[in-house]
C-alpha cells in the first residue's frame, strides 16, 4: 500500500501542496481530479523523488519511507511513474524502451519474467518489438510508456495524465488497459483531466483543489455527486 500523508510542497514561496493525504492499495485504481495548477503532478513527483520543490510529509510504500530516497531507489522499492508526455525514447525500438525500464537491480534480475508479463498484457508490444517508437501512434506510445514502467516490476504504478492528446477511442483503450494492470494486482494512482473515463474504471478518487485535498470518496459516489458533475463531468 502507498500512503501519502500530509505532503506539503513549496516552490520558493509558492505552496503547491498543503498537507495532502492519499492512499492507494494494491489491486485498486485511485484517480486524482483537479483543475490546472491544483498540484496533481506535484503530488506524483513528490512521491517519486523527482520534485524540484521542497517536500515535507511522509510517503510510505508498504511501510518504507520514500521521502528522502533517490528516484532510482524509489523505483527499486516498487513505485513507478509514467510521466506526463510519456517519457519514452522515440528514437529507440519498443524492445529497447522496455529493456531500459528494467534498470534497477531488482528489475534486472527478473527482466525475462517481467518482459513476458508485459508482452502478454500488451501483445502489440511483442508484435512490434523492433518498431521505432517515434513512428507509433499516440495510443501505442502510451502503451510502451506503461509497459516500460511495468518493467521495473512495480507494486504501485502512478500515471500523470496518460490520456492527454489521445482520441476518445484510444483513451478508451488506454483505460481498459489500466484496468487490466489493476487486475494483475498492482495499485494505480492516476492523475487525469478525463474525469468521466477515469472514474468509470476507478475504485476511489480524490479532488485536489488549490493545493488541498478537499474530497475523497468511492468512484461511484463521486460520479453521482452534483458538485463533481458540475466541475468535472460537464453537467449543467
Ligand atoms: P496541470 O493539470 O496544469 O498539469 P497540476 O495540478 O498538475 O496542473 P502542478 O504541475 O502540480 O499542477 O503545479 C502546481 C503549482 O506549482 C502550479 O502553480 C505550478 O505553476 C507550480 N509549479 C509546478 N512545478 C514548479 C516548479 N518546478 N517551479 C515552480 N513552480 C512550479
Amino acid at each position: 500500500m502507498l500512503e501519502l500523508e500530509n505532503i506539503t510542497v513549496r516552490y520558493g514561496q509558492h505552496r503547491a501542496l498543503e498537507e495532502a493525504s492519499v492512499k492507494v492499495k494494491e489491486g485498486e485504481i485511485v484517480v486524482i481530479l483537479g483543475a490546472n495548477g491544483a498540484g496533481k503532478s506535484t503530488l506524483l513527483k513528490a512521491a517519486s523523488g523527482i520534485c524540484e520543490g521542497s517536500v515535507s510529509g511522509s510517503a510510505r510504500l508498504n511501510g518504507t519511507e520514500l521521502i528522502g530516497l533517490s528516484a532510482n531507489k524509489i523505483v527499486d522499492e516498487g513505485l513507478a511513474l509514467v510521466p506526463e508526455g510519456r517519457g519514452v525514447f522515440p528514437e529507440l525500438t519498443v524492445k529497447e524502451n522496455l529493456t531500459l525500464g528494467a534498470y534497477s537491480q531488482r528489475a534486472r534480475d527478473e527482466e525475462k519474467q517481467n518482459l513476458a508479463r508485459v508482452q502478454e498484457l500488451f501483445p502489440k508490444l511483442a508484435d512490434r518489438a523492433s518498431q521505432i517508437v517515434g513512428t507509433m501512434s499516440g495510443g501505442e506510445q502510451q502503451m510502451v510508456a506503461i509497459g516500460r514502467a511495468m518493467m521495473s516490476n512495480p507494486r504501485i504504478l502512478t500515471l500523470d495524465e496518460p490520456s492527454l492528446g489521445l482520441s476518445p477511442l484510444l483513451s478508451k483503450e488506454l483505460f481498459a488497459n489500466l484496468a487490466k494492470v489493476r487486475d494483475l494486482g498492482l495499485g494505480i494512482l492516476l492523475v487525469e483531466q478525463n474525469a468521466k473515463q477515469s472514474l468509470a474504471i476507478a475504485d476511489r478518487g480524490y479532488l485536489l483543489e488549490n493545493a488541498h485535498v478537499t474530497h475523497e470518496d468511492t468512484a461511484q459516489a463521486l460520479i453521482s455527486d452534483p458538485a463533481v458533475q458540475a466541475a468535472y463531468l460537464g453537467a449543467a
